[in-house]
């Protein structure tokens, strides 16, 4: 009775551990890393391209991002306001989506 235990916790340990690594292969994948890892000047670049000049910024604590980072805006002008929210000061908040050369 006693080998019947060592290979139920062997079991469980073994279950929980391929949780929680599926848990972070699965976080990761979320954060955008299909290909593997990009450095960050990699990611910066290809933010850049998709949305060349554009950036977002927060209404209420000036923290900016590229734009690239959440969409795509290549053909478009003036500038645009959106609501999401701010890992900065944490909180729904007011964005404008706006051309370096307009802030
Ligand atoms: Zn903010």
């Amino acid at each position: 009775m006693k080998n019947f235990w060592y290979i139920f916790t062997a079991f469980n340990v073994v279950l929980l551990t391929s949780v929680i690594v599926g848990f972070a292969i699965l976080s990761r994948r979320q954060r955008g890393h299909p290909a593997g890892k990009l450095t960050p000047e990699e990611q910066l670049r290809r933010w850049q391209a998709r949305a060349p000049g554009w950036q977002i910024r927060c209404l209420k604590c000036d923290f900016t991002e590229p734009y690239g980072k959440y969409g795509s805006r290549l053909r478009a002008a003036g500038r645009k306001y959106t609501l999401g929210y701010c890992s900065h000061c944490r909180g729904i908040r007011f964005y404008v989506i706006e051309h370096e050369s307009a802030a």
